[in-house]
């Protein structure tokens, strides 16, 4: 039996009646853009995360860049991320006109080091984006540290974690601003594109829901140059459906995860690695061998839908080779990225077909 890297069929046939009822319920009301159910999810979802304000935009990329230009940053100015990432953690800086500047990775969660931000903060330099890679929060109490002392504002890249948290606080509650993807993959997934920025700050929540409307102050008054990057009802009404399941979900994936460290512990592989006060959400459960094109190519003859996230390092992909980051500029996220291999993980994955990716697996890597 094939096993795919994700499995969203299964996800909604778990929660079938309660997803077309909202469905229907949408199309009943014809209120198709921002209205009462995306108020509604944007309730629950700030109560979610220990926020004050969520504020719903079209995709987590909009939410990055929305966030961005609520702390003024742009032309001339430079931001702080990580090269092991999503495109799109780079792109919307390089968006608002202000430019990504990369630093390496810590090599056992392959999130920004921060022991490694200070040396790369300039006069230009305005924020730090750190990226929640696979589900698990970057290390943030010294993140917040630095950001303190040279009074630069944190945006969190949250969009492959909600709901994990950092020594008890929720991903999304640790920045001044912080970002989520609903992206239907994502471990919480809508039936398109979505996204949500989460934020305690009045001011900056002003901003980002004139901007993500046009601008508007009123229906026919345009307080700023703004964007159409609204959450449309449809969306909302799904996500606030799913939002319900997510910590049991989460939790699914976390013991899917336990099984894999269990059967796996006897391989050469290198296993996911949670941090001391971190509880990961695996959005994805990436292993790394040094043969994994091999092995990679071997899991998908057998039926597997196994992935790499990301056979490149930002630095090195053709849309940034303006920048001129040569090979071993970040020789930590160069190197894993080389090595690592995601696993299917989902809730609804079983125990057999954990066994069934572990047998096949073993037989590659021995
Ligand atoms: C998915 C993702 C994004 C972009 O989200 P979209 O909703 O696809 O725009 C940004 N950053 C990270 C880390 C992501 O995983």
């Amino acid at each position: 039996m094939a096993i795919p890297l994700v499995d969203l069929k299964a996800q909604y046939q778990s929660i079938k009646a309660d997803i077309d009822a909202a469905v229907a319920r949408v199309f009943e009301n014809a209120s198709y853009i921002l209205g009462a159910e995306v108020e509604t999810f944007e309730r629950h979802f700030a109560h979610y995360c220990d926020t004050q304000h969520a504020i719903g935009v079209s995709s987590g990329t909009a939410a990055l860049q929305l966030s961005l230009l609520a702390c003024d940053i742009g032309k001339g100015d430079e931001v702080i991320t990580t090269p092991f990432t999503f495109i799109a953690t780079a792109a919307a800086i390089s968006h608002v006109g202000a430019k990504p500047v990369f630093v390496d990775v810590d090599p056992r969660t392959y999130n920004i080091d921060p022991a490694k931000i200070e040396v790369a903060i300039t006069l230009r330099t305005k924020a730090i984006m750190p990226v929640h890679l696979y589900g698990q929060p970057a290390e943030m109490d010294p993140i917040i540290e630095i950001a303190r002392r040279h009074n630069l504002c944190i945006i969190e890249d949250a969009c492959q974690a909600v709901g994990a948290t950092y020594h008890g606080r929720k991903a999304g509650s640790l920045g001044d601003l912080a970002c989520f993807s609903f992206y239907p993959p994502k471990n919480l997934g809508a039936a398109g594109d979505g996204g949500m920025v989460v934020t305690n700050d009045d001011e900056l929540t002003d901003r980002i829901r004139k901007m993500r409307d046009h601008g508007r102050t009123s229906h026919y008054a345009h307080g700023l140059v703004g964007f159409t990057y609204r959450l449309d009802a449809l969306q909302a009404a799904v996500l606030d459906v799913k939002l319900e399941h997510l910590d049991e979900w989460n939790e699914a994936r976390r013991r899917h995860a336990r099984t894999y460290d269990e059967l796996l512990a006897s391989t050469d592989l290198v296993l996911p690695y949670e941090a001391e006060g971190c509880r990961a959400v695996y959005h994805i459960y990436a292993v790394r061998t040094p043969r994994r094109d091999d092995v990679l190519a071997q899991l998908r003859a057998a039926g597997i839908g196994a992935s790499i996230h990301y056979p490149l390092p930002v630095h090195r992909q053709p849309a940034y080779a303006h920048l001129g980051l040569g090979e071993g500029s970040y020789p930590i996220a160069e190197t894993s990225m080389r090595s690592v291999l995601s696993l299917p993980i989902y809730p609804e994955i079983t125990q057999q077909q954990i066994e069934q990716v572990v047998g096949t697996l073993a037989e590659c890597v021995g």
